[in-house]
């Protein structure tokens, strides 16, 4: 039966389904091994397509493709982008009512349905498992299967008894999909679903669409508005540390007009599907969460994802972050970072009970910190903490390689710091902190430096070169440099490593660079290709209302209808006839006979004022 099926049904059925002309990397590959019964473990990144990699095979092949995800509140949308799409596919969960299920059964038992969506602990009950042995079983598709790990971040202890699944049906093979797995996860994926020699595919971390950007907080609420306004009618996310600063932030905003609402785990669940609902909806622009907005957010299309607050890791950045441009369009990630920040989450740590957690998750912290200050290319520095290599030295997509840092001659200015960090030790025993340094170079006489005679040493006011927050910086960046080393002794400190003595030796030549302006830069955008640049604003953003409308309609999300890039690429080629509108990427049979009318005539309209 496999081997029947030809390379060309595959891509007349991309088409006709999808509307696409190509495969993304590794569908092609996923779709063979599902082909052929083999049981396959995908890592793609998010946006990489990983749906359609068990969609097309249900297509194309017999029997009933069972599709297990742990996001019940998305399944409705999920099964609707299907419908509109042409494919039968249908869901069975705890928010319908017996009837309907009973109903949904009766259609899928009848063979007109290919997929069925399921929770775990729907599909995991006696009853459940009795029920589907009944149905010819094509394949098993687990969905964000980094949910059986309890190294995940979202460990779901029903997804562990999905074990049962491999005793009960021996024979039906299984593919688990996720987006963010470390190798031990991808381990535990295996182990937890009985995995038979799984066909791995690993896509790698990186995201290429996404710019990151760190910025000096300063005036947090005027940046977030400045950036926001300057992106048009784009969706975004801001993320908060507390639920109190996801009300203000968003009070803020629609202040200055922009339609933004707060989503944190205190409000009522159904004010916050209502929420979720209306930004899916594009009703509201701007959502700012608390990390509780998650895993749920499946909207293709936003632009941005700023961090008001320092996030607690680089997983948790890398995860909220990748919310943005899941239609692998150009989006940006912006963060607001402030010294504060990182010194108010350190006080919150240390309230903590010692132990190994509280070590953790400081480590976490700094090694956040330590992206925060990075002076070097941030997707680099992203890459390498997955254990990631980025082969190029510069990746034009972040804010250190589009507008690298001014560097300046500094080797008398590392010396002066460097020695004072070496005569404080030397005259008092212990290390201080990075402020008392400062306050001893710039000559301050505070309480501290007149008991600890530390006005007596001969680095005493010898750098009226810089001001206090001058000389932090530099501090600063000696010891992201490796001159200095931080050491927790109740409070940072501060010491020489071997790198900073034999500097103090050597005297040679150091540059550092100049602090970062707090503006963020001008849009940096990013150039994926000349496809996704040039289209025209104007129409884009007519059909964008005309998409709405149309969701609107039929009670879907706008992206059902249409995605951005459909769209982008409509207000690029103008087309005006049906033939034309047919080749656009993303419009197959069924959407090409559903809205071909309405959006050429729109287009043709267009076009025609424009004359
Ligand atoms: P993931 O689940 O991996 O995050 P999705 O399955 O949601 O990604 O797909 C992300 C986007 O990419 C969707 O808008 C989807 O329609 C689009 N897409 C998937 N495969 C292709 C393809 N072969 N060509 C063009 N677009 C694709
Ligand atoms: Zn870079």
């Amino acid at each position: 039966m496999i081997n029947t099926i030809c390379e060309d049904t595959l891509r007349s059925s991309l088409k006709r389904y999808f509307g696409f002309e190509d495969f993304r990397p590794f569908q092609r590959e996923i779709i063979d091994a599902l082909l052929n019964h083999e049981d396959v473990l995908a890592l793609l990144p998010t946006g990489g397509g990983k749906s359609l990699c068990y969609q097309l095979p249900a297509l194309v092949s017999d029997g009933i493709t069972i599709v297990v995800s742990p996001l019940i509140a998305l399944m409705k949308d999920q099964v609707d982008a299907l419908k509109a799409a042409g494919i039968p596919g249908t869901y069975v969960n705890s928010t319908l009512s017996p009837q309907e299920i009973h109903a949904r059964l009766q259609q899928i038992e009848a063979g007109l349905i290919k997929l069925v969506y399921i929770a775990p602990e729907r599909l995991l009950t006696s009853h459940g498992l009795e029920r589907i042995a009944q149905w010819p079983i094509a394949r098993f598709a687990i969905d964000e299967a980094h949910c059986i790990s309890e190294w995940g971040h979202d460990f779901r202890p029903e997804y562990r008894r999905l074990a049962e699944l491999r005793k009960r049906f021996p024979t039906i093979p299984i593919v688990a999909m996720t987006a963010t797995a470390t190798t031990r996860v991808r381990e535990e994926i295996a182990q937890h679903l009985h995995l038979r020699n799984p066909r791995a595919f690993v896509a790698g971390f990186n995201r290429p669409n996404l710019t990151y950007t760190v910025i000096p907080k300063d005036k947090p609420n005027e940046q977030v508005l400045r950036y926001i306004r300057e992106r048009g009618d784009e969706s975004g996310i801001v993320y908060c540390a507390s639920r109190k600063a996801t009300e203000a932030v968003a009070e803020y905003l629609r202040a200055g007009n922009i339609p933004a609402a707060a989503y944190h785990a205190g409000m009522e669940n159904s004010e916050r599907s209502a929420t979720q609902d209306a930004f899916l909806r594009d009703r509201i622009r701007v959502i700012c969460a608390t990390t509780a907005f998650g895993m749920g957010v499946n909207k293709p299309n936003v632009r941005y994802v700023v961090h008001y607050d320092l996030p607690k890791s680089i997983e948790g950045y890398y995860q909220e972050t990748g919310r943005a441009g899941r239609d692998g369009l150009p989006s940006s990630c912006l963060l607001l970072f402030s010294r504060g920040d990182f010194a108010k989450q350190a006080r919150l740590l240390e309230e903590k009970p010692a132990g190994h957690e509280r070590n953790h998750a400081f480590d976490a912290l700094s090694r956040m910190v330590a992206y925060a200050e990075s002076v070097t290319c941030r997707r680099k520095d992203l890459l390498a903490y997955f254990g990631d290599n980025l082969e190029q030295t510069s990746c034009q997509a972040c804010d250190n390689c589009l507008e690298p840092r001014e560097r300046f001659e500094a080797t008398t200015i590392a010396q002066k710091f460097l020695s004072c960090v070496y005569r404080i030790r030397q005259s008092s025993g212990f290390a201080v902190g990075l402020k008392h340094i400062v306050d001893v170079l710039t000559g301050k006489t505070t309480e501290k430096i007149s008991r600890l005679g530390h006005d007596q040493l001969s680095t005493f006011g010898i750098g009226n070169e810089h001001n206090s927050k001058g000389w932090e910086h530099i501090g600063r960046e000696l010891t992201a440099r490796g001159f200095l080393a931080s050491s927790h002794d109740g409070f940072p400190v501060l010491s020489l490593t071997d790198l900073g003595r034999r500097c103090l030796t050597t005297k040679e030549a150091i540059f550092l660079t100049r602090p970062p302006a707090a503006k963020a830069p001008k849009r940096a955008e990013l150039q994926l290709n000349d496809l996704n640049s040039e289209y025209n604003q104007a129409l884009f953003d007519t059909l964008r209302i005309l998409r709405r409308r149309l969701a609107e309609e039929r009670d879907v999300p706008a992206y059902v209808v249409f995605s951005d890039v459909t769209l982008r690429q409509m207000a690029r080629e103008t087309p005006t006839t049906v033939e034309a509108f047919r080749a656009i990427s993303g419009v197959g049979e069924k959407k090409a006979a559903e809205y071909a009318d309405a959006f050429t005539q729109a287009i043709t309209a267009f076009l025609a004022a424009g004359e």
